[in-house]
């Protein structure tokens, strides 16, 4: 497989990952089941990691699997894609947002800022439900994500963020 259409694959992957994040943050980790592990990323931390980090290994196991195992090239590429993807959220949601590595890191561009701050909004709800902005390196504007909020009832609402 030549090597650019192997970089094609990879960032293909990187994007449908991103998709795959966002439907199993909005529809499994605040479901009944996977809401067990993810409600102790809606409450304060009280040590260095927390239950819902065991998402983090389970995410990369695909991706473990496709290096190890005998698979086509293309599926190496995409167990790439979601090394690639990994990495980034690593940096973005562990780094920049929640500040877990001593790092100096502050989001300047305007992207990394509507990141961020879509995520803070995700975390001003503490509750299974109710909540806004499930993606992670996409969001849509904070302005539309505030008034997604004020619509939902603010059951669960913490103080508004940001506000
Ligand atoms: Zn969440
Ligand atoms: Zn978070």
């Amino acid at each position: 497989m030549p090597i650019a259409l192997g970089v094609l694959v990879l960032l293909a992957a990187v994007v449908l990952m991103e998709a795959v994040a966002y439907a199993l943050h909005r529809w499994v980790m605040h479901g009944r089941l996977g809401w067990l592990l993810h409600r102790s990323h809606h409450a304060p931390r009280t040590g260095p990691f927390e239950g819902n980090d065991w998402y983090a290994v389970l995410f990369a196991a695909p991706s473990v699997l496709l290096f190890a195992l005998d698979v086509p090239a293309w599926a190496r590429w995409v167990g790439g894609g979601i090394a690639v993807y990994g990495l980034l959220y690593f940096v973005f949601h562990d780094v920049l947002v929640h500040q877990r590595v001593p790092l100096r890191f502050v989001a300047r561009s305007t992207y990394l800022k509507r990141i961020v701050q879509a995520h803070r909004l995700h975390h001003a709800v503490e509750a299974r439900e109710g909540g806004v902005s499930f993606g992670f390196l996409y969001a849509p504007r904070p302005e539309t994500l505030k008034a997604e909020l004020k619509t939902r009832g603010r059951a669960g609402l913490r103080a508004p963020a940001g506000e």
